[in-house]
């Protein structure tokens, strides 16, 4: 015996159920075929449409990515047309292949939700994604998902005419850009005639409602001969093409279970480096490999949501010991609150991933077990690989670290994670778990009666969703539009698939 998984993952499924093209060698990525070993067996089936759909745009990417004769010529008549502010003549009347890229802002969570988010948009309409990176914010990160090519956009070269030439991508930040959609809009030009266009879906879009347009058919339908668009988005903004009536039936062959759509393309996508692969394994296998039972607590904290140690602390305790994720202290805390005698299974093994950029928890935590012991006979141990204090997320070795944790949290069993929170989202959706979601505290008090709620969906929420109603050219409620989006638990502004 000795496996720790529930059930033991079949070898042959190294390729998730058809959702990984097998088209690559293991060494160059040791993460991409084995961690289905690690991480429990999904238990949501992938459709063979989408597998079928992954498979064409691999053979899309391989054609149209940087270092292709139809790169070169897309960049090329870019250049031509770039210096025309908006172009007359037809700009993708030159070549077939069109682009999609994204450009990075806030912390590794967000980025892997847009990420996401701009891949399936890509997908849904023909275009090539590409990465840009400024500096070292995704360096040694993750492997290249799409066989016989890269997704990370050529850098631009000072000395080298040949450099991409959008030039300063790295200053698209504001939906008041002259080359934005929403500007081109708000001017009454036809975007259709745009070389190129910055796509604004920070938080602030939803300020004016040309820019939320983008998630309009009429203006998708002008927007299919634009060859590149640049996107910028601190959000998961899936839901927002789920809202698409051009994408409805579609989207519904390709996710017929629309709550898994992070699920599968985050596996799909984000596979650690060798670097972050190893820092997980060696953990893992130090520490979990042998419990019986993996538990991840996520503790994040915000400064618009104040609440103390102790009181974060209790929450989380009262939390797991009432859902029964882990078992009270021997002789301590009463477990009246299940009504429940003799708990657990004597001899159980439990390990509990703490993450978090404070220490103080796990710290808690581990005193709890060790002064009292576990009630029910269970062993609880309780480790966290690194507290950094706070959030530095233009440095490769902080990211490298946040990855390698979120896909430690993805191993677990059970997983509790704290509201609103991206990085936690990034890993019950890695795991296909509905998490346990911490409470949001009111008043600086984690609410007594509640302190948590089993999450409705695996799916992240899209906090900033539109507010705009393209067919009633009037404001609408995203969450109340079609039955699967519904408004979040943990930040009822925002909107998921359910
Ligand atoms: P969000 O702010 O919780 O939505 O998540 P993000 O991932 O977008 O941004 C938070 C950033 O702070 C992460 O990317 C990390 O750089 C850092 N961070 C937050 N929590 C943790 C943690 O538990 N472990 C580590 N290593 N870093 C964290």
């Amino acid at each position: 015996g000795g496996s720790s998984l529930a059930t033991v993952p079949d070898p042959s499924d190294r390729l998730l159920g058809g959702l990984l093209s097998p088209d690559f060698d293991d060494s160059s990525c040791l993460s991409r075929y084995s961690a289905a070993l690690y991480r429990r067996p999904s238990l949501h089936a992938i459709s063979s449409y989408i597998v079928s759909a992954l498979r064409r745009y691999e053979s899309l990417h391989r054609r149209c990515g940087p270092g292709t004769p139809a790169y070169a010529r897309a960049v090329e008549l870019l250049r031509a047309n770039a210096s025309f502010a908006t172009s007359s003549s037809s700009a993708a009347s030159g070549g077939s292949c069109s682009y999609a890229v994204w450009t990075p802002i806030e912390g590794l969570g967000n980025r892997i939700l847009s990420i996401t988010s701009t891949f399936l948009y890509a997908l849904l309409t023909d275009r090539v994604l590409l990465l840009h990176s400024s500096g070292d914010d995704l360096h040694g990160l993750f492997c290249e998902p799409f066989p016989g090519s890269t997704w990370i956009l050529p850098a631009a070269d000072k000395d080298n005419k040949d450099d991409f030439p959008i030039r300063g991508i790295e200053k698209l930040t504001d939906w008041w850009h002259h080359d934005s959609l929403g500007s081109v809009l708000r001017r009454g030009e036809d975007p259709g005639m745009a070389p190129w266009l910055y796509v604004h879906l920070r938080h602030d879009y939803t300020k004016d409602n040309r820019d939320q347009q983008f998630f309009c058919d009429d203006v998708q339908a002008k927007l299919r001969t634009v060859p590149w668009l640049v996107f910028r988005s601190d959000n998961y903004f899936v839901p927002g093409l789920f809202l698409m009536p051009r994408h409805e039936a579609e989207l519904a062959r390709m996710f017929p279970r629309r709550d898994v759509v992070f699920h599968h393309l985050g596996r799909y996508l984000f596979h650690p480096s060798n670097t972050v692969w190893g820092m997980v394994t060696r953990y893992h296998d130090s520490y979990f490999a042998k419990a019986d039972e993996r538990v991840g607590i996520q503790v994040r904290r915000f400064y618009w949501a104040p609440i103390s140690t102790d009181d974060l602390f209790g929450q989380i305790l009262n939390c797991t010991q009432r859902e029964d994720i882990l078992p009270g202290a021997a002789g301590g805390v009463p477990a009246a609150a299940k009504g429940s005698t003799a708990g657990g299974q004597p001899g159980k093994q439990k390990a509990v991933l703490v993450v978090s950029l404070h220490g103080e928890y796990s710290e808690k935590l581990r005193d709890l077990y060790h002064e009292h012991g576990a009630a029910g006979g269970e062993a609880v141990s309780v480790y966290q690989p690194t507290h950094l204090g706070s959030q530095r997320s233009g440095e490769q070795e902080h990211n490298q670290k946040a990855l390698a944790e979120m896909v430690l949290l993805s191993f677990s069993d059970a997983v509790v994670t704290s509201p609103v929170s991206t990085f936690g989202y990034v890993g019950q959706g890695l795991a296909g778990l509905r998490p346990w979601v911490l409470t949001s505290p009111v008043n600086k008090k984690a609410p007594a009666d509640t302190p948590c709620r089993r999450a409705a969906t695996i799916e992240p929420c899209f906090h900033a969703p539109l507010d705009y109603d393209c067919r009633a050219k009037a404001k609408g409620d995203a969450g109340r539009r079609v039955r699967h989006i519904r408004h979040c638990e943990d930040f009822p502004r925002g909107v998921q698939l359910v």
